[in-house]
């Protein structure tokens, strides 16, 4: 087969702060992976060159491999850069009279995501609150209304009216806001979630002062992109698609015009937060928020269910970042209600922790304590002294220790300065610490892996994870360079070939849904009778119809997708208690008396399972706070083909040559290999270090990488 012959390949791209990574998957499981750093003007020039560069492995040009691409997935960290970087469109607000100030109190949780110093200086002086969205108090207008919640004591009829929408005050508030620029309005009203006639009644006054003045701004209801109970959170998510959504959109839309001029037929995908793929059309963009590392977890679940590892731990080690991710029993942990950037959302999130130091993260030495810390500064595409940053790095002491080929960065594209590498490592860590330069350089480097041991462990143990039931995945640039350093007494370790692109990887292993939220406020008393079952019956399947009926038509407008399986749950409590599980129905969804009991029964079944069975509360009544519907439609996978093994001993064409690395206190004679030759069955005993153009396997004595039938790489203690 000539390589032009390739087919049915799926593209994932990875956008990052730093890299675009570029992955080309064909119908036979091979696989190609482009670099290009993200340019962040316009993502389209990446992109290109990203598959240029993928296409040029395969022999192939752009067009070509355009041509015979089924899917189309482009992920990334645009969104929260757009965020972060304050970036997003100038928001006004419309909120309920009284909750203006809702967006600075945060229900008190303005200090998420600080260090201990930034929650003191929170404290004193100024709240996060609206920075992200460059919100401030005249921005936010109050207009008086009230739609009743319903709630346990049942005072009103969950969603009726108790104080009609004040429409002159509207009128003003949009007057006002419209002088002050704004160039999209959100509207957050209490419990509109249970009625939205205000918010809808809100956006035609809007529209009807914005004909009157000649201009036209988005106006974006809480109640239409996520109708679910607590407004803090709800504001959050309106506050994201308003400020980020439509620029997102735009980005992506212009990717998708260069793919298609390139000779791409189909439209561009892009991926949820909840790890399923979506249309770059889907009406809801916040939700693709956290797109690009949700691929990691969805590839590693992939992976999991391939190799039959029930519970995989993962560790995606980047030039600035590090995540650590859980799959148990195959199943990724979603967070509801994630801490996001500060915030907390009202959207479910593929639960993945961050710690702020990664590859490239900057080395200092305390003065006047003489120990080192790491980061949170990092050097990104800077990479280190060895290269044009500033201060010294992890990467720095890589290449000074032997670990990094400074000749063979991103395949040799960006030359690495050895030299400047010691230079820095001595004047700034080895004299200030009395250390020769390898000692410090392997200093800092233990000093990074009891960080990483740290977390791995702290990870398990906070689910009362048993280390040696679970495996171990670590990708990323920089997941194979460290592995080493691993020191939990894991089942397996296991990286990748394609470990630097691992994430783009997973995307393109996704899955196209839709999945929807419906705030609710069902309560079922204990002794309810047939009929006050029936009643809840009734009104539950009309919203699951309409949900179902909404995703059914968001698939077909984004592709004439039609659904393979529809799955319907609910949020349920006994009333009184906390703590909400979201259920999902075995049976389907609900239609009669008898699925309110099914429903009930597979509510009580998981609750004690958790909580074990004398913490259920049925005397007291269950309440019903939301209902959820996913949708999902086919979409092409990547296949995974076992090959034969071919003995353990490497082919000499395997091996690059030969260079002095140093391991635990002495350097050593260390023969390269090259990853791409190296075949299933292979045994690479070291030292040895196996290089790829984008990452770096380091075997150290005693230690060895084993290759299976997949190619998948087996990092264990010597075994012949
Ligand atoms: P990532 O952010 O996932 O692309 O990872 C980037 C990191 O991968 C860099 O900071 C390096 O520490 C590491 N790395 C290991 N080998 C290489 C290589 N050959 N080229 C580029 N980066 C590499
Ligand atoms: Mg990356």
């Amino acid at each position: 087969m000539t390589d032009n012959q390739r087919r049915n390949i799926i593209l994932a791209t990875d956008a990052g702060g730093t890299m675009t990574d570029a992955f080309a998957v064909d119908e036979d499981g091979a696989f190609s992976i482009g670099k290009a750093l993200t340019n962040k003007v316009d993502e389209s020039i990446s992109y290109v060159q990203g598959y240029e560069n993928s296409a040029a492995n395969w022999d192939m040009s752009l067009e070509e491999l355009h041509d015979n691409s089924i899917a189309n997935i482009y992920t990334g960290t645009l969104y929260l850069n757009t965020l972060l970087e304050r970036k997003g469109r100038t928001v006004g607000l419309i909120v309920t009279k009284g909750q203006e100030s809702m967006y600075i109190h945060e229900r008190g949780h303005s200090w998420i995501g600080l260090e201990w110093e930034d929650v003191l200086h929170h404290k004193l002086h100024h709240h996060v609150g609206g920075d992200m969205f460059r919100l401030h108090a005249g921005l936010v207008k109050g207009v008086a209304e009230r739609i009743a919640s319903g709630g346990y004591f049942m005072l009103a009829e969950p969603g009726q009216v108790k104080v009609p929408l004040n429409e002159a005050e509207t009128r003003r508030a949009v007057v006002e806001l419209l002088d002050q620029g704004v160039e999209v309005i959100g509207v957050v009203l209490l419990f509109s979630y249970l009625n939205g006639s205000h918010e809808n009644r809100i956006r035609e006054i809007a529209k009807e002062v914005m004909q009157e003045r000649g201009v036209d701004v988005p106006v974006i209801l809480s109640s239409e992109i996520v109708p679910v109970m607590k407004e803090v959170q709800r504001m959050k998510s309106v506050l994201m698609e308003a400020a980020g959504g439509p620029l997102v959109r735009d980005m992506l839309m212009k990717v998708e015009d260069v793919a298609n001029s390139r000779g791409y037929a189909g439209e561009l995908t892009t991926m949820a937060s909840y790890g399923s793929i979506v249309n770059i059309r889907h009406p809801r963009m916040y939700e693709t928020i956290l797109s690009g590392p949700t691929g990691g977890l969805i590839g590693a679940k992939t992976l999991g269910e391939l190799l039959g590892e029930r519970h995989v731990l993962t560790a995606d080690i980047g030039g600035t970042s590090f995540d650590v991710g859980m799959i148990q029993d195959h199943h990724i942990s979603l967070r509801k209600e994630p801490d996001f950037a500060g915030h907390r959302l009202a959207l479910q999130m593929v639960a993945l922790d961050s710690i702020g130091a990664g590859a490239g993260s900057e080395v200092h030495v305390d003065p006047k304590f003489k120990h080192i810390t790491l980061g949170p500064q990092s050097a990104g595409s800077d990479v280190g002294r060895c290269l044009r940053h500033p201060v010294v790095t992890v990467s720095d002491c890589n290449v000074v220790l032997g670990f990094l080929d400074p000749d063979n960065f991103l395949g040799g594209d960006v030359k690495l300065d050895r030299d400047a590498a010691v230079a820095a490592v001595r004047d700034e860590i080895a004299e200030p610490l009395g250390l020769s330069v390898e000692e410090a350089a392997a200093g800092v480097l233990t000093v990074l892996n009891s960080h990483l041991n740290h977390h791995l462990l702290t990870m398990l143990k906070s689910r009362g994870a048993n280390p040696s039931e679970w495996t171990m995945f670590m990708f990323g640039g920089a997941g194979p360079l460290h592995m080493y350093g691993v020191d939990v007494p894991f089942a397996k370790v296991y990286t990748f070939p394609f470990a630097a692109a691992f994430s783009a990887f997973g995307v393109a292993c996704a899955e196209y849904a839709k999945r929807f939220n419906q705030g609710s406020s069902y309560i079922l008393p204990p002794a309810a009778d047939e009929d006050a079952k029936s009643a809840m019956a009734k009104a539950m399947s009309e919203t699951y119809k309409a949900l179902e009926r909404q995703g059914k038509k968001e698939l077909f407008d984004e592709g004439k997708l039609t659904p393979k399986n529809i799955e319907f749950g609910a949020s349920m409590r006994y009333v009184g208690v906390l703590e909400t599980l979201d259920v999902t129905f075995s049976f389907g969804s609900i239609n009669e008396a008898a699925d309110i009991d099914r429903a009930i029964g597979e509510f009580e079944e998981q609750y004690a399972h958790i909580y074990g069975r004398g913490a259920s509360l049925p005397e007291s009544g269950f309440f019903i706070s939301e209902l959820s519907v996913e949708v999902v439609a086919d979409k092409p996978k990547p296949v995974f083909i076992a090959h034969e093994l071919v003995g353990e001993t490497p082919s000499e064409e395997s091996v690059t040559g030969e260079r002095s690395v140093y391991f635990s206190g002495e350097w050593l004679s260390t023969k390269t290999y090259d990853m791409d030759a190296l075949q299933p069955g292979n045994i690479v005993r070291g030292p040895a270090i196996i290089e790829h153009p984008m990452t770096t396997l380091v075997v150290p004595p005693k230690t060895e990488a084993a290759f299976d039938e997949y190619r998948f790489i087996e990092f264990r203690a010597a075994t012949g």
